[in-house]
C-alpha cells in the first residue's frame, strides 16, 4: 500500500466522522506496514489505541479494502513510552510461540488454562438488568453460584451487543471468586477452532482432548462460528458430551437459537437444547437508560472536571438503538471528546460529535414495512390497511400503522397520506391524534405500540 491510498483513506474517513474527530483520532495515527494481511499503526497513548481501535478500527479496515489493499485486520500499537503504564496483555492463542504453545498444552495439573483472557469490566454488578436481559440474567446467576449442575448446558443467545459476552465473563469471574480451584475455560468458537487445528498440526490431539476433558466448566462464545466446520464440530461434539457424561457445567452463547443455526449437525443441536435455552431481548428505551446512567456515573469519576448537560443520556437512550456496543462507544467517545476540548458534554455536543453514530443508527423503516407488520399484528388483509374501509377493526389498525409511520420515519404528512390510499394530510393527523389521545387510556393500545415499535426497530 502506497502513503497515498492512506491519504485517500484519511480523506474519506474524514468527511464520514466529521474533521474534528478525525483531527482526534485519525490524522495522529502513522502507519507502520502492512503485512500477511495486518496493516500496523503506531498511535502516542494507550487510551487512543484502545479508542480508535474499538470505534474505527473496522472503518479503517473497510476503507483499506475499498481501495484494493488485502486487510484481514488492523492493528493499533502504542509508539512512544506509554503515558500509562500497558496492562499486561495475555497472548493471544494465534501469536503463541512453540514454547507458550508447549507450556499451555502440556503442563495439565495446575497449570493456568489456556482460555481467553477475561474482561475485567465485565461483572454481575456492572451488568444493568431490564425486562428484555432478566431472565438470561437470572439464569447466569443461578450458574454462578456453583452449585450442582441444574441445566446443561446454559445456552445464551440474541442479537450482537446485547451482553451474551458480559454475561459469560460475569460468570467466569464469579465461579473464579467463589471457587479459586475450579478449572473454568472461557474461549470463543473461533479460537476453539483454532486449537483444535493446531493440534492436528502439531499431532497433540490426545493433549488437546485430555486438557479440554479435564476442565470443570467449559464456556464456548459464539458457537454459530463452527457450523458448516465439520471436524471442529465433530470435536466438540465429543467434548460436549465427555463434560456432560462427567456432570461438568458448559455454558454457549451464540447469535441465534440452537435450532436456527444453519448448517450446525442435527444432533449438536438437539445437544444444545438439552438444558436451558435463553434469549437475550434486543433493549428497551429503560434498559438503554440504565445502561446509559451507569456508564456515566464511571465516566464522571474518571473524568471529574466535567459536566453532562440533562436530557443527554435521554436523548442516546431514544436514538441509537441499534446495540449497546455502540451505545458505549457513542458515550465513551462523547466523554473523551469533552475531556479533550474541555467543554460541558451538551445536546448539542453531542449531536457535533456523534453525528456519524446518529445517522448510522436512524432507524430506516418504510410506510410499507410499518403497513406489513401492523396489518399482520391484527390480522387484517394489506389491502384493508390501504383502502377505504371504516369498520373500526380496520380503522384502527390503520391509525396505529399513521401513526407509526409519522413517529418511525421522516416522512411528512401528505406523503404518509399518499402511502395509505391518497388519503389528505389532515385524515392522517387526525389518526395520529386519536392514537396518541388513545394511548393514555388504553394499555392494550400502549402494549401493540410497544410490541410493534420492537418489531420494526430490531
Ligand atoms: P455480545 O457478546 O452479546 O455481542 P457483549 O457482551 O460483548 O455483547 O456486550 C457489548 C457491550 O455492551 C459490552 O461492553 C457490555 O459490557 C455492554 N453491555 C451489554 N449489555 C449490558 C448490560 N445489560 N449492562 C451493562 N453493559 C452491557
Ligand atoms: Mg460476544
Amino acid at each position: 500500500m502506497t502513503k497515498d491510498t492512506w491519504g485517500q483513506v484519511c480523506n474519506a474517513l474524514q468527511k464520514t466522522i466529521g474533521r474534528n474527530n478525525y483531527l482526534t483520532w485519525i490524522e495522529p495515527l502513522r502507519l507502520k506496514d502492512l503485512s500477511d494481511g495486518i496493516a500496523r499503526f503506531d498511535v502516542p497513548t494507550n487510551f487512543m489505541r484502545d479508542w480508535v481501535s474499538r470505534n474505527y478500527g473496522e472503518q479503517i479496515r473497510q476503507q483499506l479494502i475499498r481501495r484494493g489493499v488485502e486487510v484481514d485486520r488492523v492493528e493499533f500499537m502504542v509508539s512512544a513510552p506509554a503515558q500509562l503504564a500497558p496492562e499486561p496483555k495475555p497472548v493471544p492463542i494465534e501469536k503463541m510461540t512453540r514454547s507458550h504453545r508447549a507450556k499451555a498444552v502440556a503442563r495439565s495439573d495446575d497449570a493456568d488454562l489456556p482460555a481467553a483472557p477475561l474482561d475485567a469490566r465485565f461483572t454481575f454488578d456492572s451488568f444493568v438488568v431490564g425486562k428484555p436481559n432478566e431472565l438470561a440474567h437470572a439464569a447466569a446467576r443461578r450458574v454462578a453460584e456453583g452449585g450442582p449442575v441444574t441445566f446443561n448446558p446454559l445456552f445464551l443467545y440474541g442479537g450482537v451487543g446485547l451482553g451474551k459476552t458480559h454475561l459469560m465473563h460475569a460468570i467466569a469471574h464469579e465461579l473464579q471468586a467463589r471457587q479459586p480451584e475450579l478449572r473454568v475455560l472461557y474461549l470463543s468458537a473461533e479460537q476453539f477452532m483454532y486449537r483444535f487445528i493446531q493440534a492436528l498440526r502439531e499431532k497433540q490431539i490426545m493433549d488437546f482432548k485430555e486438557l479440554f476433558r479435564s476442565v470443570d466448566v467449559l464456556m464456548v462464545d459464539d458457537v454459530q462460528f463452527i457450523a458448516g466446520k465439520d471436524s471442529t464440530q465433530e470435536e466438540f461434539f465429543h467434548t460436549f458430551n465427555a463434560l456432560v457424561d462427567q456432570n461438568k457445567q458448559i455454558i454457549i452463547s451464540a447469535d441465534r437459537a440452537p435450532g436456527e443455526i444453519k448448517d450446525l449437525e442435527e444432533r449438536i443441536k438437539s445437544r444444545l437444547q438439552c438444558g436451558l435455552v435463553v434469549d437475550l431481548h434486543p433493549t428497551d428505551y429503560e434498559l438503554r437508560l440504565g445502561i446509559l446512567q451507569q456508564k456515566a456515573e464511571m465516566y464522571r469519576q474518571q473524568y471529574p472536571g466535567l459536566t453532562l448537560s440533562n436530557g443527554v443520556l435521554e436523548f442516546l437512550a431514544h436514538r441509537i438503538t441499534t446495540n449497546v456496543r455502540v451505545l458505549e462507544g457513542a458515550l465513551t467517545r462523547l466523554f473523551a471528546f469533552a475531556s479533550l476540548v474541555g467543554r460541558e458534554i451538551t445536546l448539542d455536543l453531542a449531536q457535533d460529535c456523534l453525528a456519524d453514530i446518529l445517522r448510522a443508527s436512524d432507524r430506516k423503516v418504510t410506510i410499507e414495512e410499518i403497513q406489513r407488520k401492523v396489518a399482520e399484528h391484527y390480522n387484517i388483509r394489506l389491502a384493508d390497511m390501504i383502502g377505504p374501509k371504516r369498520v373500526r377493526t380496520i380503522a384502527r389498525p390503520r391509525q396505529v400503522a399513521m401513526y407509526l409511520s409519522k413517529h418511525m420515519t421522516t416522512r411528512s404528512l401528505p406523503e404518509i397520506g399518499r402511502r395509505f390510499g391518497g388519503r389528505d394530510h389532515t385524515t392522517i393527523m387526525h389518526g395520529i391524534r386519536k392514537v396518541e389521545e388513545l394511548r393514555g387510556s388504553d394499555s392494550q393500545l400502549r402494549e401493540d405500540l410497544d410490541l410493534l415499535r420492537r418489531l420494526l426497530e430490531a
